[in-house]
């Protein structure tokens, strides 16, 4: 087995991966790892936009606020301010990268979403994601010093335990990774590692992520050694599409910002009510949490498979020129927006925990950075304000090439590191049970560690997946690696993680509530798993 020896290894093609190498490429050698194709992460998803101070009468401080008041206070104010005073620079560097803002009259346009006192989100119409995975792309694709590597499905990081010479130092030398068309595991070594595998939404019934975001970069960073922090913080988006065929469909924040409201459908008691401001002040416009669990709320008191999220009331042109991608979809499934109410459910959206990083992006593990969704940086605390992921991916992917630029004499050199073990050799001829577990996972997740969690539910979660941890560990060290078993196992062990972060907090905060602890506590503190 060839070892593939680079500078540095970026595992993830989105947002915060390609930001990353495309700042340490001048001067290192970088191969950027994707699992499948290069822009199957949710950054090629997002559609509204991302945040940034740009607009006259706006303030870092009402940035820093909104952030903070969205977090449920447990966000670290200094990772907000990082962040947030670095949002303009990002935004500069996507213009210049040639990412095509949406413009008005010469400047950039900026829409509004729930939870921002400002118009603060810049946005590609209403496919920003596309766009800005589509140029830095384009740059890294074009750059000499960057190898892009799809299909390559990383499994484990590389520690001291896999040199010849075994060393207990904790270092991170690389990663084994499964090359999906030949079936065949490579090695990938580096003075440098960097984590940008995006979040987990997949370990939930209905999410909005695409296939791929199974929380492997959380496992991985976990099972190497880690610490984990805030999994209970899983954000559910309050408006998917309700589609029995296309279930991924996500309805943007921006259809609310921008005039969209929310209704009981027809044939229900007050049937076409606009039921928000019953709920919040804010109505449409309050934070996402608020938005969904009302949602929530009226689907189970009403027994209802969906809302109704409508926008037919603006003109024509408006809803043509602001949301031609989901006007465009749409109308494939026969819902013409102009005319039509959307139905809607809430589904689980963005992963606010993850691996514990420092405003460098650096890891408790030294040569592991990480970037993007994938970590817990201190950003959203409780709960993500919309637009700010995006953000962060931008901020830390620099902020973490610039620390292994800053630091590249210390890092010692990868060694020598072992082959992987090719003794399980059998071909497993029970892959319907893979498939089953995975659906089992995200079923009880959906059930039992949803919007609104109890005690017992919590319970009765843990125990399946400690059931379904041991299965899915037999299961690993008996048959030939498929990328299929890596995403079952990873998200067995993030279910894992979920479930017990839950289960520490006694306190509702955020997006984690709880009807045996409906409230508050005084004192905000995070969750830390230590492995
Ligand atoms: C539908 C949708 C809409 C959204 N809208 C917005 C928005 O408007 N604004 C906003 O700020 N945020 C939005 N978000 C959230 C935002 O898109 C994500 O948080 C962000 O894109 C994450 O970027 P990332 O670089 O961390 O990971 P991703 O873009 O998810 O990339 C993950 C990468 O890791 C790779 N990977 C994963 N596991 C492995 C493995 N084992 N081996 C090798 N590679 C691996 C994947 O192949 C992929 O390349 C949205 C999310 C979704 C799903």
């Amino acid at each position: 087995m060839a070892d593939h020896r680079y500078d540095v290894i970026i595992i993830g093609s989105g947002a915060a991966g390609l930001t990353a190498a495309l700042n340490l490429a001048d001067r290192l050698k970088v191969a950027v790892l994707a699992k499948g194709g290069i822009s199957e992460g949710s950054t090629a998803y997002a559609q509204g936009g991302i945040a940034a101070v740009l607009e006259q009468g706006d303030t870092f401080e009402s940035h820093i606020e909104d952030t903070m008041i969205a977090g449920g206070g447990l966000n670290d104010r200094r990772t907000v301010e990082f962040v947030v005073e670095n949002a303009p620079k990002a935004i500069e560097r996507l213009v210049d990268l040639g990412v095509p803002f949406t413009a008005d009259h010469g400047s950039l346009h900026l829409t509004r979403e729930g939870g921002h006192s400002h118009r603060r989100i810049v946005h590609v119409d209403d496919a920003t994601g596309w766009a800005v995975q589509q140029a830095l792309e384009k740059a890294a694709a074009a750059h000499p010093n960057i190898t892009l590597v799809p299909d390559m499905a990383a499994i484990d990081l590389v520690n001291g335990r896999h040199l010849h010479h075994y060393s207990g130092d904790g270092r991170i030398r690389g990663v084994y990774a499964l090359h999906r068309p030949s079936g065949k595991v490579a090695l990938f070594t580096a003075r440098a590692t960097i984590l940008a595998t995006g979040g987990a939404g997949r370990v939930y019934q209905f999410s909005t992520a695409p296939r791929g975001a199974s929380g492997d970069g959380i496992a991985m960073a976990w099972r190497a050694g880690c610490r984990v922090s805030n999994m209970e913080f899983n954000q559910f988006h309050p408006t998917c599409l309700y589609n029995l065929e296309v279930k991924n469909f996500l309805i943007t924040e921006a259809m609310r910002g921008e005039g969209g409201l929310l209704k009981l459908p027809p044939g229900v008691p007050n049937g076409g009510h606009r039921f928000m401001p019953d709920f919040d002040p804010r109505a449409e416009l309050a934070p996402r949490d608020v938005v969904a669990r009302a949602i929530d709320h009226e689907i189970k008191r009403l027994g209802l498979d969906y809302v109704h999220l409508d926008i037919s009331h603006k003109p024509a042109a408006f809803i043509e020129q602001h949301f031609p991608t989901i006007l465009a979809r749409l109308l494939t499934l026969g819902i013409d927006i102009r005319t039509d109410p959307i139905p809607v459910v809430p589904a689980m959206h963005y992963t606010c925990g993850g691996v514990v990083i420092d405003l460098d992006g650096r890891t408790d593990l030294p040569g592991l950075y990480a970037a993007g969704e994938v970590t817990q940086s201190g950003l959203h605390g409780a709960n993500r304000l919309a637009s700010n992921s995006l953000l962060e991916c931008f901020v830390f992917g620099e902020a973490a090439a610039k620390h292994i630029l800053a630091s590249w004499d210390d890092l010692p050199d990868p060694g020598e590191v072992r082959e992987w073990d090719e003794s399980r050799v059998t071909d497993s001829d029970e892959d319907v049970v893979v498939q089953h577990n995975w659906r089992e996972i995200r079923r009880f997740m959906w059930d039992y560690v949803g919007i609104v969690r109890t005690t017992k539910r919590l319970e009765r979660a843990l125990h399946r997946a400690t059931l379904l941890a041991q299965e899915v560990q037999d299961y690993y060290g008996n048959y030939r690696i498929t990328s299929d078993l890596i995403e079952l196992r990873n998200l067995v062990e993030v279910a894992g993680l979920i479930v017990r972060s839950a289960m520490n907090r006694h306190e509702s905060r955020g997006l984690h509530y709880t009807l045996d602890f409906p409230d508050t506590l005084p004192e905000a503190k995070d969750t830390i798993l230590v492995p």
